[in-house]
């Protein structure tokens, strides 16, 4: 058995080494990088950029361009800090969230027939894979309060096809984990945690994205950290399959058992019921040094949101028709990726719609982003009934289009954040007098 290699640069010292490698960068791309990721205009910036230039010009003839350029030492890098933080050993470094989601799908052997128990409420990336391959989503209704899937609900629509559970953190706010863990138990039913707002969220001392079978967490350019753009780490708790999921990322390449006279062989991964083929959801090593670099601000920018949210949240006190964003305690530890907004229509006199409005009139934009899946056209087009769907989920229709919406608690200067407070608390004191 030969050791573990790769396309590139495998054959060590020779007089003509065998690479597959493409066009390197030089320092004219360099250069562009600085000028992406470093924008701005005028004399002084023209003059500063000028200034790298001439420095980074010197280092074309001191150079040499990286061994790799994809899944190499800093996407290894990538996932180690990520283990570390996590307090994992499984974390795989894939292009998003979504693709993480379609290694866990496919490891479950997700088909036609099958039921997977969504919340009502999240991004459509939950459900892509499901609703591809003719897989059953059903619809949990969510808990009022957090907007999370309620564990109650999804008691109540389990079924002897459900194959899989796929709690949301919504905001970063962690779903109530252990009665989901013990129904999926008692079911024999494969969870997967959509962590994509929760990298770092805590739930009783553990961190969210280890209590289920798998965990996705997107490091998209929206949240709370990101890798260049675009990025997600897998991780699973399923013994045995943490290494597998390296291969399942990319194509189920394997050079540890070679086919005589080749280099590598393509060997299926073992999911939990059959073998699956893989596709391929490799990352950079760009991409890899991104997310190392930001992983180690993760606990000072949590620490940011969460000291803006509880600024909301004291703030809001004064108004008892304004029910703020839950800050947490011990047990539940939330990333504050997005500021939980709600109204009692009852007290406000008036619904969220006519607040989201008066927002907007006074400069604080509000868009809607995550509402009921149900409602999308894709959906109904694959022979869901909305409306009957809307029955089972009460508080989904009345949460969406009464009682949320979504503040932003990042990047806010001090005097942003006060009038967008302001914003809200004389709005509702408009609504409250009729206004
Ligand atoms: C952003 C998001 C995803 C998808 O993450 P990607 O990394 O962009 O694939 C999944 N679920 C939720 C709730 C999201 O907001």
């Amino acid at each position: 058995m030969g050791k573990q290699t790769d396309f590139r640069y495998n054959t060590g010292e020779t007089r003509v080494p065998w690479a597959a490698v493409g066009e390197n960068y030089n320092v004219h791309d360099l250069m562009e990088v600085i000028r992406f990721l470093m924008q701005g205009e005028g004399a002084e910036y023209d003059a500063a950029l000028e200034a790298v230039w001439q420095q980074v010009k010197k280092l074309e003839p001191l150079a040499t361009p990286p061994g790799k350029l994809s899944l190499g030492s800093k996407v290894e890098a990538a996932e180690a800090a990520c283990n570390e933080y996590l307090g994992t050993t499984t974390s795989t470094f894939v292009t998003n969230a979504t693709a993480g989601f379609e290694i866990a799908y496919k490891y479950a052997n997700l088909k036609a027939g099958d039921e997977v128990i969504v919340p009502a409420i999240t991004f459509v990336a939950t459900m892509a894979y499901p609703l591809a391959v003719g897989a059953k989503l059903v619809f949990a209704d969510v808990d009022p309060v957090t907007i999370n899937m309620d564990p109650a609900d999804v008691a109540r629509k389990i079924t002897d096809k459900t194959k899989m559970i796929v709690p949301v953190h919504i905001g970063g706010y962690p779903v109530d984990m252990d009665p989901i863990m013990k129904l999926a138990k008692e079911h024999d039913i494969i969870v997967l945690e959509d962590a994509a707002h929760a990298f770092g969220a805590m739930y009783k001392g553990k961190k969210v994205g280890t209590i289920g079978d798998f965990a996705a967490f997107s490091m998209h350019e929206v949240k709370n950290i990101t890798s260049f753009g675009e990025g997600g780490i897998l991780t699973t708790t399923v013994p045995g399959f943490g290494d597998e999921m390296k291969r399942a990322r990319f194509l189920g390449m394997d050079f540890t058992c070679p086919i005589k006279d080749w280099l590598y062989n393509i060997t299926p991964v073992q999911g939990k019921e059959a073998p699956f083929v893989p596709g391929n959801a490799s990352t950079t090593e760009i991409q890899g040094l991104g997310l190392t670099l930001q992983i180690s601000r993760n606990e000072e920018i949590i620490e940011k949101r969460r000291k803006a949210a509880k600024y909301l949240t004291d703030r809001f006190a004064e108004n008892d028709a304004i029910i703020p964003q839950d800050l947490g305690n011990e047990d539940i530890k939330p990333t504050f990726h997005l500021y939980l907004l709600q109204i009692d229509p009852a007290k406000a006199g008036g619904d969220i719609q006519v607040l989201k409005k008066k927002l907007d009139e006074k400069g604080v934009t509000q868009i809607a982003h995550f509402g009921p899946l149900y409602r999308f056209k894709i959906v109904q087009d694959m022979g869901y009934d909305s409306d009957e769907i809307a029955k089972s989920c009460p508080n989904c229709e009345e949460v969406f289009y009464k009682r949320f919406t979504h503040l932003p608690v990042y990047g806010l200067s001090d005097e942003q954040l006060e009038y967008m407070a302001d914003a809200v608390l004389a709005s509702v004191a408009e609504m409250q007098a009729g206004k």
